[in-house]
């Protein structure tokens, strides 16, 4: 049976990473050489996802943290970051952010004079973060929505679009809702660098099937410009995901439980596995790997963005022309 690819169109022939277990199923990742996209097949049907979704990693229904303190810290002074580095290029307006999860990036940006809104894929996830703050979240796709044209100054959409079944789709609506002249700000992991080409099947950031695409850098800055946005910055490396890539991808190949030490992290939130859970000789071999792994890590994530230019994440900043 052809493979054809979800975003442009054509056959895809080149297979990146094949039989990945998950869940009783196997999924291979495949590359499509027009667009420079990847992706998961075969694609889960909306049942499968809605149910991995009520169920996994990404239900953030407890309206708070899902991580201990420190890693809460971490993740703050990251949207801290994001939001200066967004006001360099337009001061203050309206900013919608797709995939809000939590709400905690649209807290920060409206205690910051922003008129924020979001939109979350579940119902329940867009209520809770709704309660959480107390700002506007719409639940599930972008022709549920109902935002008018040119709405926004700014749009976010940050590790949301390789969830998503249309990307260029989501694209459409992106510059629909956006101003002449508006941000788009778009993160997503880089099935390029080197992370990945390292890790392959064990790479952290893969997470199939949830990831349905996997950008490189000159796929979505293509398919950007596809729709009309021009690039305007381009940023490789990302505290919060790049250094942790490496260390889970590290720990992985290195035979412990997979994402064993990620699992750990935020094993305080319901649902969440306890300590008991884990067998010993993984949490040994984990501790006694990680202080090795975490000084190489920082290393390696600084190296394939900065020399390489293959970092772990892109984010890419563009202007709606
Ligand atoms: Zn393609």
């Amino acid at each position: 049976m052809k493979k054809i690819c979800a975003v442009c169109n054509s056959v895809i022939e080149e297979k990146l990473v094949s039989g990945i277990k998950r869940n009783g199923k196997y999924y291979d990742v495949f590359f499509c050489r027009e667009c420079r996209i990847g992706a998961t097949l075969p694609v889960p049907s909306s049942e499968q996802l809605a149910q991995l979704y009520s169920s996994g990693n990404y239900r953030s229904t407890d309206g708070g943290r899902r991580f201990n303190p420190f890693i809460e810290f971490f993740i703050n002074l990251s949207r801290l970051m994001r939001a200066r580095r967004i006001e360099r290029h337009v001061r203050r307006g309206r900013l919608l952010d797709i995939g809000c999860g939590r709400g905690l990036f649209l807290h920060t940006m409206r205690t910051r004079g922003w008129e924020v809104r979001g939109v979350e894929f579940s119902e329940e996830t867009a209520r809770s973060a709704a309660g959480a703050y107390g700002i506007d979240v719409r639940a599930g796709s972008p022709a549920d929505w109902g935002f008018g044209a040119e709405e926004f100054d700014v749009v976010t959409i940050s590790h949301v679009l390789e969830h998503v079944e249309r990307p260029a789709e989501m694209m459409n609506e992106c510059r629909r809702i956006l101003k002449k002249g508006g941000l788009l700000v778009v993160a997503v992991p880089n099935i390029s660098s080197l992370q990945a080409s390292a890790g392959k099947g064990a790479w952290f950031h893969l997470d199939v099937p949830y990831h349905l695409s996997h950008f490189s850098e000159e796929g979505l800055s293509g398919l950007l410009k596809k729709h009309s946005f021009e690039i305007v910055n381009i940023r490789r490396f990302d505290l919060e995901y790049n250094p942790f890539g490496w260390v889970q991808t590290l720990l992985n190949m290195s035979g412990i439980e997979r994402n064993l030490f990620y699992d750990l992290l935020r094993r305080r939130t319901s649902g969440g596995k306890r300590f008991s859970d884990f067998k010993t000789s993984d949490l040994i071999l984990t501790f006694g790997l990680l202080p090795l792994y975490l000084p190489l890590c920082l290393l390696l994530s600084v190296f394939e963005s900065s020399v390489l230019k293959r970092g772990g994440t892109i984010e890419l900043y563009a202007v709606n022309r």
